[in-house]
């Protein structure tokens, strides 16, 4: 191990008397961040006012955060840009690789994809019309589902709800065989496992950077295009930074070279500068180190909540390889469970109908929380504390 992940929790702002199995939906404050935000808007945004986007860089940053980002994935510098939102790089991604395969109209996805995915593709089928098509399946049936009719796989490496994750390297293989292109989402991936984009010949991927990556709420999506197709895409979201001369104003549209083209607006300078810090933390540490940790950790909270809590059941799958960076459980009165085990400081979530969900996040996760976490957990399941109206009445975010 040359990871030192005593010194990366250090390097978190954590509250205290919290333990915090959430970071796969909104990473913790990096100390850093603060202080990197204040300088981005008083001494970049308040002194250099629009001269900032070439003397403080901030026009380079979607491309030079990207590459940082890139060595988490496997993906090569250069083809990695960030921007926008997660569903709209979904939206981006999916629209090119379509254009990319003519004469297919058929998208294939499976019935585990985070709905917004799903919801992306119908809205961009139902733009395209005629006869574009987004087909489903189960999860385990998606390899024998891969037919020479599919213009495009889109899936979801790492399921949102269970953890399972699917096997990239052997999907794209099929897919290619097929003439399919595939898009990852790497949402619960990128930071989560080792991901090689360019070892299995990955197509197109994209993910957020608010999770593992630790961004900051609203922090900007990324996407990766394999360098042999990058100057080959063309893009739908065909925004003035996407352009090869931005500053040109021409009023027709030429792409950029390479990823920069899949640039569309403005992007988000000061969430930029909360993930610079972010990465400053990603940097010092290898994803396989990560990874053997993740396993350790996952591994003790299920034995752990198996032996305490007989009343759970484990939704997500058990061997190791076939998950990502999370545990779920489920129980019928998940949503209350959750509530009270937050109520006494172990945060994790909940994901409708019945998933409890625990994010592991070596970066800043100890084995003494999952201990303390299931010793909470057990308790609450024990006393049925759980059982008390302010813990079942939902909010907005779940
Ligand atoms: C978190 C997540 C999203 C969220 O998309 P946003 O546009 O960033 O809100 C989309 N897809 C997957 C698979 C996710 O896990």
């Amino acid at each position: 191990m040359t990871s030192d992940f005593a010194a990366t929790r250090a390097a978190f702002d954590l509250p205290e008397g919290i333990i915090y199995l959430d970071g796969n939906s909104l990473g913790p404050l990096p100390r850093a961040a603060a202080e990197r935000v204040r300088a981005c808007v008083q001494d970049e945004w308040g002194q250099m006012l629009i001269t900032g986007w070439n003397r403080a860089g901030w026009m380079d940053l979607p491309a030079r955060l990207g590459d940082r980002i890139g060595r988490l994935i496997g993906a090569a510098p250069g083809t990695v840009v960030l921007g926008d939102t997660l569903s709209i790089k979904v939206y981006q991604a999916l629209a090119s690789a379509l254009e990319l395969n003519p004469g297919r109209k058929v998208i294939l996805s499976d019935t585990g994809n985070f709905p917004s995915d799903l919801y992306m593709a119908d809205g961009l089928v139902r733009t395209l019309g005629q006869g574009y098509e987004l087909r489903t399946v189960a999860p385990e049936a998606v390899e024998a589902a891969i037919t020479p009719d599919l213009a495009v796989l889109m899936l979801t490496e790492v399921d949102y709800r269970t953890g399972r994750r699917h096997d990239m390297a052997r999907l794209i293989a099929r897919a290619h065989a097929a003439g399919v292109l595939v898009v990852w989402d790497l949402a619960h991936s990128a930071g989560a496992i080792p991901v090689d984009l360019a070892g299995a010949d990955a197509d197109f991927a994209v993910g957020c950077t608010y999770k593992y990556l630790n961004s900051g709420p609203g922090g900007p999506a990324f996407i990766y295009v394999a360098p042999r197709l990058a100057d080959r895409v063309r893009p739908a979201l065909s925004g003035w930074l996407g352009h090869e001369a931005p500053f040109a104003f021409d009023l027709g549209y030429r792409p950029g070279r390479g990823i920069e083209r899949m640039r569309v607006g403005t992007p988000p300078v000061l969430q930029m500068a909360a993930l610079s810090a972010s990465l400053d933390i990603w940097d010092r540490v290898e994803m396989a180190d990560v990874r053997a940790r993740s396993i350790d950790l996952t591994e003790a909270f299920i034995r752990g909540v198996e032996s305490a809590c007989p009343a759970l059941t484990l939704a997500s799958p058990r061997d190791p390889a076939q998950r990502g960076s999370q545990v779920s459980f489920r129980h019928p009165e998940g949503y209350a469970i959750m509530q009270a085990l937050i109520a006494r400081g172990v945060i994790g979530d909940f994901r409708a109908p019945d998933i409890l969900r625990f994010g592991f996040t070596p970066l800043y996760t100890t084995m003494d929380e999952v201990a303390g976490a299931v010793a909470v957990l057990s308790e609450v399941m024990e006393k049925t504390l759980w059982d008390q109206p302010q813990f079942k009445t939902r909010a907005r975010v779940t």
